[in-house]
This record gives C-alpha cells, sequence and structure tokens, in this order.
C-alpha cells in the first residue's frame, strides 16, 4: 500500500510525520507522494482540510486520516500517543471507508465561456468586496429570497461543526446528503425580508446565487479565499464526489461534536 503524509508544519507535526514515516516504511509500505492510496495529515482540521485540496483529483483512489498534535479535530481525531496503534492498524487491517458528502461549487461569469468549479469539504462563503451584499437566492429553480447582509454560507454536513456554526446553523450528521445555507447578519426591516433560519437542502436541489447589482465578490472555499470579477451566478449543490475516510475504530459523529463542543 502507497501513503503520503503531510504535516501542518510546526516542529511537533513535522517530528510526528518523520516518526510515522519510518513505522510506516518499517512496515514495507510505500511513501508515495502523488499517487497515495492513504493519506495520513498530521496538525488540525485545517491540515486535513490542506491535504483534501492536494488530492482532490483522485478522492476515488484515496482514503484520508486526520491525526491532531493540538485540540482534537473532526476531521483530525487520532492522538500523537496512538500512533503505534494506527501504524499498526495501517499496516495490517483491510480498514473500512466512511464517505461523507462534499459541497459542489460551480461559478458563471459574464463572459458565458468561462466557468470554474470547486469542491469544498467545510464550505463556501460569499461576501462582497465592499458595500452590502445584494443576492438573489433561487432553490431548486424558483426564486427565494433577496439576501441583503453580509454574506451567505454554504456547508457541507461535516464542515457544519466549522463556519456554519458561528452562523448559528444547525450541526448536521454526515450520513446526511445536504447542503446547509446560513446567513451572515441579514438586513431584515419592513422593506427588506429574509427567511432568517438556516436552510437545509438535500441532494439534486440547486441552490443558486445571482448578483443584483455589483458582480465582484469574495468566493471562499474552505481556508482559501478568491476574488471573483463579473460573475454572472453561483451554483451550489451536494457534489457526485466524495471524501473518504480510513476508519479503523469507532468515534462516532456526535461523540466528537460532544469531546469538542461540551468537554473530553
Ligand atoms: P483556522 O482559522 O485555523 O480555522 C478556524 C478553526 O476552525 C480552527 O480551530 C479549525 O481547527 C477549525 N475547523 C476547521 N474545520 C472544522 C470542522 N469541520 N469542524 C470544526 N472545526 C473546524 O483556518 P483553517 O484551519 O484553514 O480552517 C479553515 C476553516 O476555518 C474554514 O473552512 C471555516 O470553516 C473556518 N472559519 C471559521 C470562522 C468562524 O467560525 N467564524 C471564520 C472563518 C473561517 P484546527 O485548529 O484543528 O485547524
Ligand atoms: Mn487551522
Amino acid at each position: 500500500m502507497k501513503f503520503a503524509v503531510t504535516s501542518k508544519g510546526d516542529s511537533k507535526s513535522d517530528n510526528l510525520v518523520q516518526l510515522l514515516k519510518q513505522y510506516l516504511l518499517d512496515f514495507e509500505m510505500e511513501y508515495e507522494e502523488e499517487e497515495p492510496d492513504i493519506v495520513i495529515s498530521v496538525g488540525g482540521d485545517g491540515t486535513l482540510l490542506y491535504a483534501f485540496h492536494r488530492y482532490s483529483s483522485r478522492l476515488d483512489k484515496t482514503a484520508f486520516v486526520g491525526v491532531h498534535t493540538g485540540h482534537l479535530g473532526f476531521y483530525a481525531d487520532w492522538t500523537p500517543d496512538e500512533i503505534e496503534k494506527l501504524v499498526i492498524a495501517i499496516a495490517k487491517t483491510p480498514y473500512s471507508v466512511v464517505e461523507y458528502p462534499l459541497l459542489e461549487v460551480t461559478v458563471q461569469y459574464q463572459d458565458e465561456e468561462k466557468e470554474t468549479r470547486y469542491l469544498a469539504l467545510n464550505e463556501s462563503t460569499v461576501k462582497s468586496i465592499d458595500g452590502t451584499f445584494v443576492m438573489d437566492v433561487e432553490i431548486r429553480g424558483e426564486h427565494f429570497e433577496r439576501f441583503r447582509g453580509d454574506g451567505l454560507c454554504v456547508s457541507t454536513p461535516s464542515g457544519s461543526t466549522a463556519y456554519n456554526k458561528a452562523l448559528g446553523g444547525a450541526l448536521l450528521h454526515p450520513s446526511i446528503k445536504a447542503i446547509q445555507l446560513a446567513e451572515m447578519a441579514s438586513i431584515n426591516n419592513r422593506v427588506f425580508r429574509t427567511v432568517g433560519s438556516p436552510l437545509i437542502i438535500p441532494e439534486h436541489h440547486t441552490c443558486v446565487l445571482r448578483p443584483v447589482n455589483e458582480p465582484d465578490f469574495r468566493i471562499s472555499i474552505d481556508h482559501l479565499t478568491l476574488l471573483h470579477k463579473k460573475v454572472k451566478s453561483i451554483h451550489y449543490r451536494v457534489a457526485e464526489e466524495k471524501i473518504r475516510f480510513a476508519r479503523y475504530r469507532s468515534f462516532p459523529f456526535w461523540k466528537r461534536v460532544h469531546d469538542s463542543f461540551i468537554s473530553e
């Protein structure tokens, strides 16, 4: 089996990566950075986001595992002192795989030739560059609302514990194939009206955002934010692709939620 390891880049993570690499080579696994079967990310959830984007072109052939060198993560749920156990599990056991849904984001521009497509593991946010953000929100082909405020956030189930949670969104179990649309500080008065609640949108329903006036936006895909000019529309839906995690032990989502947000 071929493996790759990614590090957060701090000395604790780098040292752990060296150790992991040596252990796995001792078990006669092959180090292969370009086309690994398994990717071990060492650091935090942010490190796994980077690893996901690094290997997003071969998701069907890659399984991810996350080790945390700081606090417990949602993707990075193995501790440094479980390393030996993890290495033996990786080298010896045929692992089972858990798949989590991803978010597909397609941006279309006034120039019809151009179109960009992204996959997000956590979420995509849209904000204006300056001034109030105004968007027409369309769900499943029907106009839903004209949103005015700071921006909008569309998250995956596993991303629901990240930015989405700070916006008052619900935590969604990753077995639910859906995306969640959450508001950022909507303007609500007698003139302007938005639904005010986060919406959970099922598979096969597309949510489209259409600029009302200003067509330039800052669009984030997980940790990456880019400036997009002359945007015609942004399309969100549950992606066909999924992320695959190698599963060696049970650590249920609700327990991760409890241990991360309530107490360990
Ligand atoms: P970061 O600034 O280090 O991330 C912010 C925090 O979010 C970190 O504690 C990170 O954990 C955690 N996180 C990432 N994915 C998570 C998940 N699925 N569930 C729960 N917590 C999660 O930047 P980053 O590490 O590159 O992560 C990018 C993410 O930051 C974005 O995708 C967005 O979700 C989040 N973010 C949150 C806010 C907010 O809550 N107001 C604002 C901007 C961005 P680690 O320390 O383990 O990396
Ligand atoms: Mn981080």
